[in-house]
């Protein structure tokens, strides 16, 4: 099997911020899939499945609904590692571009109040596994994390050089 390019990031070194996973051509549109990237891997607890899906349910709500981005939003789920979301957009888009957007959206999902979008039995598939309060809590520190965000944030790690041999 191929090595999938999001395998090849070092997670050790990888801090929580907003990055550029990759950019797909799609049919003569460019596909961007950003790594939002909430938990510095293996520092840092991973979420729960109920604060994640909470968050899922109002972060993919509040962007399709979103003036500016809606119609470009393809997709905004979780990563199976639970330390971050994946969400991909049409278009040739960069970290600085999208930013204001994953702003708005934590910062809206950090102070939520009322029925989550979609969790019913009809439009779930498990809507039972929610928790709120764990959503808004994780919401709000990745919304500050943005807010003082360094370079480091929103760039990957370099590659380490391999070792020549002699
Ligand atoms: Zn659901």
């Amino acid at each position: 099997m191929l090595k999938i390019p999001s395998f090849e990031i070092d997670h050790l070194r990888l801090k929580p911020g907003l990055y550029v996973s990759r950019k797909d051509e799609v049919s003569y549109e460019t596909v961007t899939t950003f790594d939002i990237r909430m938990k510095r891997p293996y520092r840092e607890d991973v979420m729960d499945t109920g604060a994640m899906h909470a968050l899922e349910h109002i972060c993919a709500a509040y962007m399709r609904n979103d003036e500016l981005w809606g119609s470009k939003i393809l997709y905004f789920g979780p990563m199976g590692c639970r330390t971050g979301f994946y969400l991909l957009v049409v278009g040739d888009i960069g970290t600085e571009e999208i930013l204001p957007l994953i702003e708005r959206t934590f910062d809206f999902a950090s102070d939520y109040e009322g029925e989550i979008p979609g969790a019913t039995p009809i439009e779930c598939g498990y809507c039972v596994d929610m928790d709120l309060e764990g959503a808004k809590a994780h919401a709000a520190l990745y919304y500050n994390l943005l807010i003082d965000a360094k370079k480091e944030n929103f760039n990957y790690p370099k590659k380490r050089q391999k070792k020549e041999k002699p």
